[in-house]
């Protein structure tokens, strides 16, 4: 009676849809459904499972929960064995973008997290929660129910899909949050819910939309608000009369429904004609829409989102009522059982316990299939769990199984290519899987085989060939897999190459910067000794001569290791305080450590003061000394006073060169305290105008000397040699000073850049001092001829004295000049020993930097070549204050010894001159020393810059060699390498050039 009611309700409805179908289409004036390439009609079997109602399984004893019902990454269990959970409670939580947790689907005990055989095709095995049931009671921990789901923010309701672990149950289980985000990339016009349900057997759709028609309306309701769509549209095979009377009743009374706000958009029940697969996500949009998505595309792609009628279910019950994905309707079916139906079974349940549900029959299952016939798999055990997207467990019997059938030739028959709706070519593909010409079979769209066997059912030659087309893709996959891993590898190569690399660089930037501040504290300390020195020199006239620079360098030093050391001794008190491990007597000893420590400091600092007080207190007395000097002596300043300034000249500039580098370092790369950088140009540039200043000065003062020396010269009196070299050195000066005005006036005009009038007028200028020092040095030169002509006795005297008393002075001595018996104390003269043994081994470390550098075309070869200057100037220094001090020695040990009676008579000093008597002999000796001497570093210095010379040429020439045959990846680097040897070749040449100069002027 229900049966035969049931069948004219079908007849009926089926009537009804057809003709509601037919009359919109006809409405519209245009064909409302479309068709879509090949499907076939295979027997649809659905009577046997879709006659009884839709009930819910017994709780389960056990369920056996796997980490991965979903596409994406597998959950992470959040449960330990032995707890207890409550149904829906969460047992594993998502992890990356794609993934679902998994809820607890009754209520238990966790009694294993293992590896278990899970329903996949591969048959492999998956991580599972398994729980086991702890009594009758289906204790719930349920989500906050939102039955005002309107009320929520849209991105709510998004995080409740995902926090409910609600996935797609008609496909491979694709996160449905992740599918309601598609509107944030793609513009969506049509939802669709596809009810066509389409494979033979299953029926669980079916059901769900006979049985909860409003839950499925109100689920649409919710995801067209996430994905807001134009229409909804519900498109069901016509073999579901009764689903079609459901959910246009649904419609009807939602509609009615005026406590509810009126639907946005065009909801319809759309019934296509039975066809498989149009239950295919591609073939139903196509007969829907009349869209196709393109090869390897999505829905999206032409603004469509399909869900499947269990998914919007779980939707629905996950929003309004809090319900976690626990469950899900599966169609217990086939030959094999005695009473199919659907079920709505808890996700964990063994299959054979749904089975018995159905009644097995005596003569047992032949074989068990999840999923139907055309796209299933078969198990291999009823002992595995129900998961997310188990629809169906279709169980045949032996008659019901035919024999398996022997796969024949291939016979280019072309059915597999009429019934394809994917529009593709089986066979080719079918010989590409077989032949493993995978790249082939990609080429041939295999990626857009939906799996539906329609070839396989068509194929006279009974050749699987959905089997082919699984293992083709699983080897792609794996092949893609590995494709990844190794460019992931490499990425990770790549990276740690390039974060040594960037590791490296810092480094080499610290290693710089320290070797800058080395070399600036180097140039700082040169300054100063310049200074010094010149002061020493200047001071030389003085009776009361100041510390040397030597000294307050040792002074600085002393006071610096004390810092240091004062330093460490508080660093490693701090450190035993830090840790606590230290006893109470090694504190002590350490805070002893420190205030020794500081006792150093304040008496190194002490001594320092005194020192810098007493240079300081004995410029003054220098500064008054020239004009006694000149009057005294008539001699011109020395060259060594010249030579100092120009080193001082050169060490300022090289600041101002550093300076600016800094500065548009840190400009260019936007790091650093730019305004402290400007600040120290500036600072830069006002020292270099000084030292130029200076310069100046002193070359005027020395061509004035010479010219005053060539007056007296001309008026009678004679020129004394060292008035001669004098005026010579000043000729080479001013020689250098005109060629490097010329060489800046041309760099300057070929690059257009820099102040073109005022260097041409400083080259007039260094011509005209040339000009005034070749005019003065000729009538020196001539008078001295002159004068030896007439008088060579008295001159010879007269200068000899002249230039013992000036060069002795220079020299630095503590004996004062009209005091000439004062003896150095033999700790002055190991103490000046010290400073000579410390100025050489100085000169060597800058000689072998020097000889580094030239080797290796790294490093300034300019600033090296000042330091090794400086370090030789120096020496000589050191040298001329030892000599001195040692020669007052001997003349005070031979004067209390009765030197009178040992020293024969010395000549007798020019009138004028303040001579030292008695010590003429040993003063001469002196000065032929420090003649000596300064040739010996004077041809020391010329072979060195010699051999920098050719070093910096070689550098350059391997340099542009290497430029000449580099790739474009390395060109910038060996072009910045080419353009500083080129820098320090020229360096290199121009201290040639001067030092060649200064040994012509010899
Ligand atoms: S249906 Fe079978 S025999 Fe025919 S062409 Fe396709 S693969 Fe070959
Ligand atoms: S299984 Fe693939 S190739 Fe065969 S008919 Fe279906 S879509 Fe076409």
């Amino acid at each position: 009676m229900v049966l035969s009611l049931l069948k004219s309700m079908v007849t009926s409805s089926r009537s009804a849809a057809t003709a509601e179908a037919e009359h919109t289409q006809k409405g519209q004036g245009a064909p409302r459904v479309f068709d879509f390439h090949g499907g076939i009609h295979p027997p649809e079997h659905k009577a046997l499972s879709n006659r009884a109602p839709l009930v819910a399984a017994p709780l389960p004893h056990e369920v056996v929960l796997p980490l991965s019902q979903h596409i994406g990454a597998p959950a992470q269990p959040l449960v330990e064995i032995g707890q207890r959970v409550k149904t829906g409670e969460l047992i594993a939580r998502a992890q990356g973008m794609i993934s679902a947790p998994v809820h607890a689907s009754i209520t238990g005990v966790v009694t294993a997290i293992e590896p278990r055989q899970i329903p996949h095709v591969s048959g492999l095995e998956d991580l599972c929660i398994v729980i086991e049931r702890d009594g009758e009671i289906d204790e719930w921990a349920r989500l906050e129910a939102w039955r005002d789901w309107r009320q929520q923010e849209a991105q709510d309701l998004i995080q409740r899909l995902q926090d409910a672990g609600v996935v797609g149950q008609g496909g491979a289980g694709f996160p449905s949050a992740v599918k309601a985000r598609v509107r944030e990339r793609h513009a969506i016009d049509t939802l669709i819910l596809n009810a066509a349900e389409c494979e033979p057997y299953i029926t669980a759709d079916d059901l769900t939309m006979r049985t909860h028609p409003e839950a499925l309306i109100e689920g649409l309701e919710i995801l067209a608000s996430l994905i807001g769509p134009e229409c909804i549209l519900i498109g069901i095979e016509d073999n579901k009369p009764e689903a079609v009377i459901a959910l246009e009743q649904a419609i009807r009374a939602r509609r009615a429904d005026k406590r509810l706000p009126p639907l946005d958009s065009r909801l319809e029940v759309v019934v296509v004609p039975t066809k498989y697969p149009s239950g295919g996500e591609k073939q139903l949009i196509k007969l829907l829409t009349d869209r196709e998505v393109p090869s390897r595309g999505l829905p999206a792609d032409v603004g469509v989102v399909v869900h499947n009628p269990g998914t919007v279910r779980a939707v629905q019950r996950a929003v309004c009522f809090g319900e976690p994905m626990i469950s899900r309707v599966v169609t217990l079916t086939g030959e094999a059982l005695q009473h199919p139906h659907n079920v709505e079974a808890r996700l964990g349940t063994a299959i054979g316990d749904l089975l018995r549900l159905a009644a097995p029959s005596a003569s047992g299952i032949a074989r068990l299939v999840m999923g139907g016939p055309m796209m299933g798999f078969t198990l291999e055990s009823d002992a595995l769990p129900i998961i997310k997207t188990t629809n169906c467990l279709l169980a045949s019997s032996p008659e019901a199984v035919p024999a398996p059938a022997v796969e024949q030739p291939c016979i280019r028959c072309g059915m597999c290519e009429q019934a394809c709706p994917a529009e593709l070519l089986p066979q080719q593909l079918y010989w590409f899987s077989k032949s493993r010409e995978f790249d082939k079979a990609e080429l041939y769209n295999l990626a857009d085989c939906i799996e539906c066997g329609a070839c396989s059912y068509v194929c006279p030659s009974q050749i699987p060939l959905v089997q082919y087309y699984r293992f083709a893709k699983g080897e792609i996959r794996t092949a893609q897999h590995e494709a990844r891993k190794s460019e992931r590898a490499r990425h990770r190569f790549e990276f740690k190459q390039a974060r040594m690399a960037r590791e490296e660089a810092e480094k080499e930037a610290k290693r710089q910067q320290r070797a800058q501040a080395a070399q600036k504290a180097a140039a700082a300390r040169a300054e100063t000794a310049t200074a010094a020195d010149t002061t020493s020199t200047a001071s030389a006239a003085a009776p009361s001569a100041p510390a040397a620079a030597t000294d307050l360098k040792a002074f600085k030093t002393a006071r610096a290791a004390a810092n240091i050391a004062l330093k460490k001794a508080e660093k490693a008190l701090k450190a035993a305080q830090d840790s606590g491990e230290s006893s109470a007597s090694d504190l002590a000893a350490l805070d002893a450590n420190v205030t020794a420590a500081k006792t150093r400091l304040a008496s190194a600092e002490s001594a320092l003061k005194a020192a810098s007080e007493a240079s300081e207190s004995a410029a003054p007395a220098a500064a008054g000394a020239p004009t006694a000097n000149t009057a005294t002596t008539g001699a011109a300043t020395p060259a060594a006073d010249l030579k100092a300034l120009k080193t001082a000249r050169a060490a300022a500039n090289i600041a101002v060169k550093k300076a600016e580098k800094a500065l548009k370092t840190a400009q260019d790369s936007g790091e650093g305290d730019i305004p402290a950088l400007e600040s120290s140009v500036t600072d830069a540039k006002a020292r270099l105008a000084k030292a130029e200043a200076d310069l100046k000065a002193a070359s005027e003062a020395s061509e004035s000397a010479a010219s005053a020396a060539a007056s007296t010269s001309a008026t009678g009196a004679a020129a004394p040699a060292a008035d001669l070299k004098a005026l010579k050195t000043v000729r080479a000066a001013a020689n250098i000073a005109v060629k490097k005005a010329e060489k800046a006036l041309k760099t300057a005009q070929d690059s257009g850049e820099g102040d073109i009038p005022a260097l041409e007028a400083s080259v007039t200028d260094a011509k005209a001092r040339l000009a005034k020092a070749e005019g003065d040095l000729k009538a020196a030169t001539d008078a001295a001829g002159a004068a030896q002509g007439t008088d060579k006795g008295p001159v010879a005297s007269a200068a000899a004295g002249s230039a013992q008393t000036t060069d002795t002075g220079a020299a630095g001595s503590s004996a004062g000049a009209a005091a000439p018996a004062a003896a150095a104390p033999s700790a002055d003269i190991k103490a000046l020993k010290t400073a000579r043994a410390a100025a050489n081994i100085a000169v060597k470390k800058a000689e072998k930097a020097l000889a580094r550098a030239s080797e290796s075309g790294e490093g300034d070869i300019e600033d090296l070549q000042t330091l090794l200057a400086t370090a030789q100037e120096n020496l000589r220094a050191a040298e001329v204050r030892l000599n001195s001090a040692q020669a007052g020695s001997t003349d005070a040990t031979l004067a209390t010894k009765g030197a009178g009676e040992l020293i024969p008579e010395a000549p007798k000093p020019a009138a004028g001159s303040v001579g030292r008597g008695s010590m003429a002999s040993n003063v001469t000796l002196s000065q032929a020393e420090i003649e000596a001497s300064r040739a010996e570093n004077l041809a020391k210095r010329h072979k060195q810059v010699s051999i920098a010379v050719k070093a910096a040429e070689a550098a350059h020439r391997k340099a542009e060699a290497a430029l000449s045959e580099t790739d474009d990846e390395n060109r910038q680097r060996l072009a910045t390498k080419v353009d500083r040897t080129r820098r320090n070749l020229e360096h290199a040449r121009e201290s040639l050039a001067e030092v060649q100069a200064l040994v012509d002027a010899q």
